[in-house]
């Protein structure tokens, strides 16, 4: 096999994982990230069926395991605390909202990070501005100035990906799911226990608070809109967005928007999912959110950017030519994120009722999810298709 030299952009989930696999299969990744070091901010990521696979295959499944943040299950409650359902981890045979294996995304990526940096180049704040395709290999440019040819580019930028639209252009639809989302940590208070707490408000409006493992807790505020360009403010006016959004409420809110002002990984983002008709043009490919992201309400976005890294690099690793490789990554791949992005009608509004009335009949159901006849229909909200994907084996060094 050709020993190629790779350029991937993005140091989150899908690009430290793509690097590993690509050395696994002797050729040289090179990681360039716009962030001046690695991202630690995020929740918990659950890693589910053949995400879980992957993370053997790579020897760090117990390392996950180690660094979960051990919560134990969700409640549901009303304002004043009065839980109104709740579920373990072990519901729904572990597949469900919590999962048996599960990390904060910072310590996943921190974590692949460690296992790469030894035969990956890692660029951090930079990103390629330019792609010129030549005979044989790629120019990059990079915003610093740095030029470099590279045998193949990878995008692993993210939902907002700019390499990919880069070189793809105005050919991938970003599919908005009415949802805008916050998350952020805040001082862990002696009441937050081991549980996640989910509390809804007129409006469709939620925040959940999740424990982790390092002594916070993790805040999540959603509220339903059509899109509006919330997630481009700058972070001062989404706080403010966020306080004018939720004032009037209860509950956990008033200590959470209090927390909020002070936190230091503030992030909003519209909920929303990349749609491409391909996922490769020329030598350039695109994995993880950047190309087929399924939005945190699929619960498979890190199982998605580990299997996709795996299945790219494996196809690489076997076929002399990049375009046959590519063709082979999205001929397996498609059905799963076909499975992944297939999300419940309904979703996300059912989950964030607008009147009081609908949050007693969300209550009620969920009271209600673990007896059949019920549980069979919340089983599709809660559990997601994509465990039944087999992953092809592919010989490594
Ligand atoms: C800070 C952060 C917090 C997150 N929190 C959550 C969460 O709480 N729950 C959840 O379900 N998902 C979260 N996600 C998304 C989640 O990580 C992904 O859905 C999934 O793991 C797939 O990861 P990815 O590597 O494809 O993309 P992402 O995780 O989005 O990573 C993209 C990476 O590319 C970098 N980048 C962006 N633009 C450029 C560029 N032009 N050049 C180079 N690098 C660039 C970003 O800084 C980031 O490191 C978060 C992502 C980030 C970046």
């Amino acid at each position: 096999m050709p020993s190629r030299t790779v350029v991937i952009s993005g140091a989150s989930i899908a690009g430290p994982a793509l690097a590993f696999w690509l050395h696994r299969h002797g050729m040289h990744p090179v990681v360039v990230e716009r962030f001046p070091h690695l991202r630690p901010g995020g929740q918990t990521v659950d890693i589910r069926g053949a995400g879980q696979n992957v993370t053997r295959l790579m020897g760090i499944e117990e390392e996950i395991r180690a660094g979960s943040t051990g919560e134990e299950g969700i409640r549901f409650l009303d304002a004043d605390g009065r839980t109104k359902a709740a579920f373990s981890s072990a519901a729904f045979g572990g597949r469900g909202f919590v999962t048996e294996l599960e990390i904060l995304r910072g310590e996943l990526s921190a974590l692949l990070y460690e296992r790469t940096r030894r035969n990956t180049e890692y660029i951090f704040g930079d990103e390629v501005s330019e792609v010129h395709e030549e005979p044989g290999h790629l120019r990059l440019a990079f915003k610093s100035g740095a030029e470099r040819k590279a045998d193949l580019l990878v995008a692993a930028d993210g939902i907002r990906s700019r390499t990919r639209d880069l070189v793809f252009g105005d050919t991938t639809r970003i599919r908005s799911r009415g949802l805008y989302t916050a998350y952020f940590t805040i001082p862990r208070h002696p009441s937050d226990g081991n549980w996640a707490r989910w509390y809804n408000f007129p409006g469709g409006k939620s925040v959940t608070l999740r424990p982790d493992n390092l002594g916070t807790t993790r805040a999540l505020m959603s509220f339903l809109s059509p899109p509006h360009g919330y997630d481009r403010m700058p972070e001062e006016e989404q706080k403010e967005l966020m306080r004018h959004t939720f004032a009037g409420h209860g509950g956990p809110v008033p200590r959470t928007l209090g927390e909020m002002r002070d936190c230091d990984d503030f992030y909003l983002e519209e909920v929303a999912q990349v749609h491409m008709p391909r996922w490769s043009r020329g030598r350039v490919a695109a994995v993880g959110d950047a190309a087929y992201c399924a939005s945190p309400l699929s619960g498979m976005g890190t199982n998605l950017a580990l299997v996709g890294a795996y299945i790219l690099a494996g196809e690489l690793g076997t076929h002399d030519d990049h375009r046959d490789a590519f063709a082979a990554y999205e001929k397996v791949l498609r059905p799963y994120v076909a499975q992944a992005q297939d999300l419940p009608p309904g979703t996300p509004r059912l989950a964030l009722p607008r009147t009081q009335a609908g949050i007693n009949v969300l209550h009620a159901v969920l009271r209600a999810a673990t007896t059949p006849p019920v549980s069979k229909v919340v089983r599709r909200f809660l559990v997601p298709a994509a465990y039944d994907f087999e992953l092809p084996a592919y010989p490594t060094r």
